[in-house]
């Protein structure tokens, strides 16, 4: 037997919907511009017209909204998100030149007994100076929360983009970036090259070692999974059981997992 969430509907587009709707437009805008110099060689207002059809195209489903305060919302979300991508796109600006090589795209990746289905945002290609091409993995995100130093440990958080990495020869993987989607200064890359210059984010000389390591973690993750480990260890209780809508159903000591949350909350208030 298995238990979900309730999910209740709200008025407008929930968070999901509104981070597929920046996916797909995103997905156009790329397969249509497919390069930096490209998206250099265009006027702002041709760039604009371009992020405009985009939108409108991603957006082509929800056109028979009928009422009043349907059609001012979609406008009203149309806008912000043209706004958001308007300003992202001077950052992309902002890189070392790039061909996006993909976008969205489906693939399966083995992690010791497991076949994993993913779906990877975009993957760029770059020239490097040997004359080789590198590469470089990106993972669109509109949250703050996010962060690479999280990938430094047993039970890595968000390791969709070290689980990228496993796909790459170690000379090809150039960078791995979230790629922080938000309005004026939240807007970032924020993650791992190995040569300074590529993206504005950290360097890390040793990102092949780091990939080996990401590589064993998810490996002895896999492992544990397939075999059956179905123990109930949330990585840190603050964070991971805060929202959880199954407390009740939980196998966890709900009294330990109190007193954990309330020492957080108080620690917080401080
Ligand atoms: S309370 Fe924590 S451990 Fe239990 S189901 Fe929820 S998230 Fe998982």
């Amino acid at each position: 037997m298995q238990s979900y969430e309730l999910s209740p509907r709200v008025p407008g587009f929930d968070a999901l919907e509104s981070g597929n709707f920046l996916h797909k437009v995103l997905q156009r805008f790329w397969n249509s511009v497919q390069t930096q110099q490209n998206l250099r060689s265009k006027s702002l207002a041709d760039r604009r017209r371009l992020l405009t059809e985009c939108i409108d195209a991603a957006f082509a489903a929800h056109q028979s909204l009928v009422t009043d305060w349907d059609t001012a919302y979609l406008a009203l979300q149309k806008q912000r998100l043209h706004n958001l991508l308007d300003h992202w796109l001077e950052l992309e600006l902002e890189r070392s030149p790039f061909t996006v090589s993909a976008t969205e795209q489906d693939a399966h990746i083995e992690v010791g007994p497991l076949t994993l289905r993913v779906r990877m945002d975009r993957i760029d290609k770059i020239d490097l100076p040997d004359g080789n091409e590198g590469f470089v993995f990106i993972d669109y995100k509109t949250s703050y929360a996010s962060n690479p130093k999280n990938w430094e440990s047993l039970r890595p958080d968000d390791p969709q983009l070290p689980l990228y990495a496993l796909t790459t020869a170690p000379d090809e993987l150039q960078a791995l970036t979230f790629a922080k989607i938000r309005a004026g200064q939240q807007a970032e890359w924020l993650g791992y090259q190995s040569t300074p210059g590529l993206l504005p984010i950290k360097t890390v000389p040793d990102l092949p070692q780091r990939v080996d390591t990401w590589r064993d973690t998810l490996t002895q993750l896999a492992h544990a999974f397939y075999s059956g480990d179905t123990s109930v260890s949330p990585k840190d209780f603050a964070q991971n059981c805060k929202n959880c809508a199954q407390r009740l159903v939980c196998r966890l000591n709900i009294e330990t997992l109190n007193t954990s949350l309330d020492e957080d909350d108080g620690a917080a208030d401080e």
